[in-house]
């Protein structure tokens, strides 16, 4: 055989087997099944769970169903089949979690690119933990303008890093001395220049309305507002409203017009009360919110993100902080409590949300049993990190819920979470759009990584 034909023969071979992937892969059905199934929606779990997934989605799903003869089989046994879980409160980029003035340290020190590479890890691990889809609220480099969020959002979307699906906030917006603005606390003029809308401070309707178009130019998802103080800032109050009622109403309309949410994190009374006015979506945190407020909320149909999560970890770490910041815990956590269980009592919307980076990226699910601690039913937690937080994401059309045509979307908790709510936190199986990401132990182990002083990074929420 001639060298040509060699090649035309090899071209062929290659030919035939680069065109066949596509079709097996389409052809591929996985049928998993366990002891028992939440499916997103219904108020208990059914036993005997069945998902057939083809490609990346769901083509069936129920109790005891029949599995096509080509499926691969994998049963899971002893576990819960469940929608990926949720979270709609990260900072995927950051990590706050060690002691406070070596990371304030840090920030300053170590070089964008390098706190993009760690924030790598903090996506591994994010995922691995089960949190298959998140809201990230917020990604700040003080000095720097790098949409690091942006960036690795992208990534995960090309298959070059492994993470979770993100709907990023790039920098949050917020008032000069705010919460948000990136210089307070450290010596007037330090960075050379008052930040601006380009780093999200703001201090006028028209401002605010620039750093929306600014942040979604630069590849937004969501838009993100401080509209009160915040425990983790050195030149607030922890409850005093940060942005005017005229400012949140252009923000707000400016996002919606170019159909982005708004998240805003808000702490105090006053200021949520001025937020459910001008429209946003959720409020994050709500520390201090009075019971009126929270029927505002109800009627309206603003989600509340409670991120007990960050509470509890700073409250068990208070030393790492400074004085200032300790007060200004001790006094949200005696708080939030109440408003928790006034928000369940009332029937306020609750999305799945926990501040990861004030704690360790991939202890998320921790905020399962804070939420049943306080009262909440362990179905309608499991709820909250699932098709609620769809709901508020504005992605239930594509996953949140086991149902045929959505997303395979699906991982495994050992036995089951309505009797150990703690299960949660051993999640063993993670499946992302029909690609298995974990089934058994995890490749990375967030608690050797992130409390390492070496990897706290940046300020902000
Ligand atoms: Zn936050």
């Amino acid at each position: 055989m001639g060298c040509d034909r060699w090649l035309r023969l090899v071209a062929a071979i290659l030919t035939f087997v680069i065109g066949a992937i596509p079709i097996w892969a389409a052809d591929n059905v996985i049928a998993l099944k366990a002891a028992r199934m939440f499916d997103g929606k219904s108020k208990s779990l059914v036993p005997n769970g069945v998902i057939i997934v083809q490609g990346d989605k769901i083509v069936d799903v129920g109790s005891n169903l029949s599995v096509p003869g080509d499926a691969q089989v994998i049963d899971l046994g002893d576990a819960t089949l469940a929608p990926g879980f949720m979270d709609a409160h990260t900072h995927l980029t950051l990590d706050y979690s060690g002691d406070y003035n070596v990371r304030r340290l840090n920030e300053l020190d170590l070089n964008v690119a390098e706190q993009a590479i760690i924030a790598t890890a903090h996506a591994r691990a994010t995922v691995e933990a089960g949190f298959i889809t998140v809201r990230d609220l917020g990604s700040r480099f003080v000095g720097s303008r790098e949409f690091v969020d942006v960036a690795l959002r992208n990534s995960i979307n090309k298959g070059v890093v492994v993470g979770p699906r993100m709907l990023v906030a790039t920098k949050g917006i917020g008032a000069t001395g705010g919460h948000f603005d990136p210089t307070s606390g450290f010596r007037d003029f330090l960075f050379g220049r008052e930040p601006d809308y380009t780093d999200g401070i703001v201090d006028s309707p028209d401002d605010a309305r620039k750093a929306v178009r600014f942040e979604v130019k630069n590849g937004a998802d969501v838009i993100k507002a401080a509209v009160s103080g915040g425990v983790l800032s050195l030149g607030d109050e922890v409850d005093t409203p940060q942005l005017t009622p005229a400012e949140m109403a252009a923000l707000v309309d400016e996002s919606h017009r170019l159909r982005k949410k708004v998240a805003v994190h808000c702490h105090g009374d006053e200021a949520a009360r001025e937020a459910i006015e001008a429209g946003v979506d959720s409020i994050e945190h709500g520390s201090f919110i009075k019971p009126e407020t929270l029927t505002r909320m109800k009627n309206k149909g603003v989600f509340l993100t409670p991120t007990l999560m960050a509470t509890e970890w700073i409250m068990s770490k208070l030393d790492n902080y400074p004085p200032a910041l300790q007060a200004k815990a001790k006094a949200a956590a005696a708080a939030r409590s109440d408003m928790f269980r006034n928000a369940i009592k009332l029937g306020v919307k609750i999305s799945f949300g926990t501040d990861a980076a004030v704690f360790p990226h991939g202890q998320n699910a921790r905020e399962f049993k804070v939420m049943v601690d306080l009262g909440m039913p362990a179905i309608e937690a499991l709820r909250s990190a699932t098709a609620n937080d769809a709901e508020l994401f504005g992605i239930a059309q594509k996953t949140g819920t086991l149902e045929k045509g959505k997303f395979a979307d699906i991982i495994a908790i050992p036995g089951d979470p309505t009797t150990d709510i703690t299960a949660t936190e051993r999640v063993f199986f993670v499946m992302k759009e029909g690609k298995i990401v974990r089934n058994g132990p995890p490749t990375f182990h967030s608690s050797t990584k992130s409390t390492d002083p070496a990897n706290v990074v940046a300020p902000v929420e």
